[in-house]
């Protein structure tokens, strides 16, 4: 890996073996609001960007959500990361995202952020988020060809206006090829999450990642589409399924030699806190908070 990249994640527990030992993360729930819809969103759960779906997480504002940051700093010293994944999107929700920043890093200044987002807002906040603590942003990026676009995604709102079919995916690949060109202009490390979903983009993925790559993702994180019967009405069909570990596995050996791959994603939820692959967030609710403050 590039000593570039490794300097700016080496303290991030999800990018590094030994920092996964040594220091925590924590996300927070302050953006509920969504610019596009994804066939595979229940919009009562967290985005599945980043967040495992399926969960609903404790949203705050951004003072709530600064709050909260100081306890867990103080109970848990090993925290470096703080992530906006949600519930909705980080960048359309955008203000809240960055007052929440603001709010932090009076009180943290060495504290790092990531956020991350579908892309489609991101291309007019990328000067913002260089202006903050920020090593690395996550975009999920399911498709690199509209059509296919068209099966995932029925519409989104961009500019004060409501896109459909063709045109709607057109304009969110075009936004998200952007997102990745921009941040790279800006040295920010930029991660492509991409949510499997068998017989829509399973065989595409190959696609997705020869594109991100060329366009210098720096690691490339293939989740599969968590089937639940509450997301499942979606696709023209009830019970769009989920890869299953083999599909999964074989898609991933598949990927290997293209962009970089995560395999131990763990789809955190949007308000996680501790050490990855545990979760203190029922330890630090608002009650709890609060009663302390
Ligand atoms: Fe849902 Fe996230 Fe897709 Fe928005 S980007 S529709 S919140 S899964
Ligand atoms: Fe790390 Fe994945 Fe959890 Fe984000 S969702 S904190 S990348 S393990």
């Amino acid at each position: 890996m590039p000593a570039h990249v490794w300097d700016k994640i080496k303290d991030h527990p999800c990018y590094s073996e030994e920092a996964h030992h040594y220091f925590a993360r924590m996300h927070v729930a302050v953006a509920p609001a969504c610019n596009i819809q994804c066939n595979y969103c229940n919009r009562k759960y967290d985005c599945s960007n980043e967040s495992r779906p399926g969960v609903t997480s404790e949203r705050m504002t951004p003072e709530q959500a600064a709050l909260k940051v100081v306890a867990v700093a103080n109970k848990v010293p090993q925290l470096s990361v703080l992530g906006i994944a949600g519930p909705g999107d980080s960048m359309f929700d955008w203000r809240k995202t960055f007052e929440t920043f603001r709010q932090v890093e009076k009180r943290l200044p060495d504290l790092k952020f990531c956020v991350s987002t579908n892309g489609l807002a991101l291309p007019d906040h990328i000067d913002a988020l260089a202006d903050h603590n920020i090593d690395h942003v996550t975009v999920t990026i399911n498709m690199v060809d509209p059509e296919i676009g068209t099966l995932i995604y029925p519409w989104i709102y961009h500019n004060g206006k409501r896109y459909t079919g063709l045109d709607a995916s057109k304009i969110l690949h075009e936004r998200q090829m952007e997102s990745l060109e921009a941040l790279a202009s800006k040295n920010i490390l930029v991660k492509v999450n991409s949510v499997m979903i068998p017989g829509i983009n399973d065989q595409h993925l190959m696609d997705v990642n020869a594109a991100i790559k060329a366009r210098g993702a720096f690691l490339h994180n293939v989740m599969p589409l968590i089937s639940d019967p509450a997301h499942g009405t979606h696709f023209g069909l009830t019970g769009q399924r989920g890869p299953n570990p083999a599909e999964l596995k074989d898609l991933q050996d598949k990927l290997a030699g293209g962009a970089n791959l995560m395999r131990h994603c763990r789809q955190c939820r949007a308000d996680a806190v501790g050490m990855l692959g545990e979760d203190l967030s029922q330890d630090f609710t608002m009650d709890k908070i609060d009663a302390e403050v």
